[in-house]
């Protein structure tokens, strides 16, 4: 577990969250200030920081990230009007968790990329 990491003490219950979603690899919650009508952050249940230090062998984790956010856009009735997923990385990005998470961003008409 990262040390004071809010998503590892959020994945080990130290921190009540609703969560959505979960199994082996990842989890879902709604982002508390959401940026709009839908927002959820798939999480793995490792603490991995950055995409640079990924290797072959967490392949799978992301994959299954990916599965999980498709999976939750379609139970949130998103998959059809559209969604937007996006992992911010590093300061320039505004990242403020250093635990990988993906965004999921829907539920109305999405301000266009930055
Ligand atoms: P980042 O900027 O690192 O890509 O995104 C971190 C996201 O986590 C932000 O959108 C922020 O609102 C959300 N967040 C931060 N702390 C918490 C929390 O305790 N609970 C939930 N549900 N979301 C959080
Ligand atoms: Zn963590």
């Amino acid at each position: 577990m990262g040390q004071d990491c809010i998503f590892c003490k959020i994945a080990a219950g130290e921190i009540p969250s609703d969560i959505l979603y979960r199994d082996d690899v990842c989890f879902v919650i709604r982002d508390i200030a959401p940026a709009a009508p839908v927002h959820l952050l798939v999480i793995p249940n490792e603490h991995f920081t950055h995409l640079d230090g990924l290797t072959a062998d967490r392949h799978g984790m992301v994959g299954a990230m990916f599965q999980a956010a498709a999976q939750m856009a379609s139970r949130e009735g998103i998959s059809k009007s559209g969604y937007r997923l996006s992992i911010n990385q590093g300061d320039d990005s505004g990242q403020m968790v250093d635990h990988l998470h993906l965004h999921v961003l829907g539920g109305d008409r999405l301000g266009a990329m930055a």
